[in-house]
């Protein structure tokens, strides 16, 4: 018999047909002559109750069906009279396919702390947490798919390996097949890149903008998913080595187009895990509820459905940087000296606990600024008249800080490459961004949305190692 998913099975009304459902269990506990198993095949983060009569099953089988075994039962769905369900299976037949030895198996139908649970990585999915997170990222990853599909985007393939540093060295990840033990040095005393696999130095990718770039200087709107690695040693609760980047670039956009169409899509991806995920949304909206009791009442976050909601009905303010150093400058905050790095002149770099101040203390909902100083950022955004800032922009949200960075390109040749001289980016690693400004130049503008930091606000979960199967961190490359 074809099995039978139990988030069908918990829907359905048929109760003169056997079914067969398999899974997980989750639970088992018995009384004189019944078994009840909770079983869960992650179809939905509910389980389905096995009522087993203890008359159909040797003491000894049912004896090794307990947390984590995998089993396969065959019965008829009868309504159920316990609370929470509205049916449950009453078996007539079951089956161990898999064990799992109480001794050994580490996972206990209690609560876990997320940072054990990171240690079984490989086992996490199987909890409510993780089930329920694993489904929201996938509806996610498909949302941001249809969203860009259903207004005619094309996704590009950035490439992985790159021969280009987008954004300045020091950060990436080398890519080499030569064998560290025996290298070769050239008369300046540096590797001989030549004898690598490429000829030449490569790295993974930190951003597929300047290849989505390329793209859009023909196809007009595309956008990438794809990964990005990072070799900073950020050791914080927001950064992961590898994540996973959604990068649009469209042509004949400037920057009060590009922020459009981030609060946009922003708004389309809350709305779709409202429509899509109601029931994964409300176990976790549970789980951050039961954690915030922990702290102090006004440190507490936002009920999480009702925090989704007030974002969609917000519009997200639009500020500049030079308004926003004002606001942190001037505020209580700041001048008591509550800032771990306080603002003192304009041309600082916003940290983290400046951009939430901006969002969750002053404005009180996601703000998006603008016009940042050249100094602090990339080589390639459009440089403003005053010859100070650039047109940037950066979305930011409670609880995250940034969770977009974008900007207007600069599409003037002569502009663009005196930047990056100034900036000492290897021009003959670039000739070929640069010719795009020779040929056919426009004006074009693209962001990239941080993956991870999305599932972080969506899901409420307090770190990004928590929204990605198998985190990659500094020190930690395990699974
Ligand atoms: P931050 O200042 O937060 O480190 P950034 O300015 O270095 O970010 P960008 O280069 O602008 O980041 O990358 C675009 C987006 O990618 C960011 O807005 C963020 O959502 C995400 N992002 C950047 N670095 C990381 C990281 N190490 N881990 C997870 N997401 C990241
Ligand atoms: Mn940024």
């Amino acid at each position: 018999m074809k099995r039978k998913e139990i988030k069908e099975a918990l829907k359905s009304e048929n109760f003169e047909q056997e079914i067969v459902v398999m899974g997980w269990v989750r639970t088992k506990r018995a009384s004189k002559n019944v078994a009840f198993i909770a079983l869960n095949d992650g179809s939905v983060i509910h389980s389905l109750q096995l009522v087993v009569d203890l008359e159909i099953i040797p003491e000894l089988e049912l004896a090794l069906m307990h947390t984590g075994a995998a089993v396969s039962a065959k019965g008829k769905l009868v309504p159920s009279a316990g609370s929470g369900q509205k049916v449950e299976l009453s078996v007539s037949s079951i089956e161990l396919l898999g064990e799992a030895n109480p001794d050994e198996y580490p996972l206990q139908p209690k609560k876990h702390s997320l940072e054990f649970l990171r240690e079984k990585a490989h086992l996490r999915f199987r909890t409510n947490t993780f089930g329920a997170i694993s489904r929201l990222r996938h509806a996610m990853i498909f949302a941001v798919h249809k969203f860009f599909n259903d207004k005619g985007y094309l996704n590009i393939h950035a490439p992985i390996i790159t021969g280009s540093d987008a954004e300045g060295a020091g950060e990436m990840f080398q890519v080499s097949t030569l064998n560290l033990e025996k290298l070769s040095f050239t008369e300046e005393g540096k590797v001989d890149f030549k004898h690598d696999f490429f000829g030449k130095s490569a790295n993974l990718t930190v951003s597929g903008q300047l290849e989505a770039e390329l793209a859009a200087l023909a196809l007009s709107k595309v956008y990438t998913f794809g990964p990005t690695f990072r070799a900073e040693n950020s050791n914080t609760s927001r950064h992961l080595a590898e994540f996973w980047m959604i990068e649009p670039e469209v042509a004949f956009f400037d920057i009060h187009d590009d922020m459009d169409l981030a609060e946009e899509m922003l708004k389309y991806l809350i709305q779709y895990a409202l429509d899509n995920c109601a029931d994964d949304l409300d176990f976790l909206s549970k789980r951050l509820e039961e954690e915030e009791k922990n702290k102090k009442a006004e440190d507490r976050s936002m009920e999480l459905i009702s925090k989704l909601k007030f974002v969609l009905e917000q519009p997200f303010e639009r500020i500049t940087y030079t308004e926003a150093i004002d606001i942190l400058r001037n505020s209580n905050h700041n001048k008591k000296g509550k800032f771990h790095y306080p603002i003192e002149k304009w041309g600082a770099d916003l940290q983290s606990e400046h951009e939430r101040y901006l969002v969750e203390k002053h404005f009180k909902k996601p703000v998006i600024l603008t016009d940042y100083p050249n100094e602090i950022k990339a080589f390639y955004m459009k440089q403003n008249e005053d010859g100070k800032t650039v047109r940037a922009m950066d979305v930011l949200f409670p609880g995250i800080g940034e969770i977009i960075g974008g900007s207007q390109r600069e599409e003037d040749y002569d502009k663009l490459l005196k930047r990056m001289k100034d900036m000492k980016i290897p021009l003959e690693n670039m000739w070929w961004y640069l010719e795009t400004r020779k040929f056919g130049s426009v004006p074009h503008a693209g962001f990239g949305l941080g993956f991870e930091r999305l599932m972080l606000f969506v899901s409420g979960m307090g770190n990004i190692r928590d929204v990605i199967p198998f985190p990659r961190t500094p020190l930690n490359c395990e699974f």
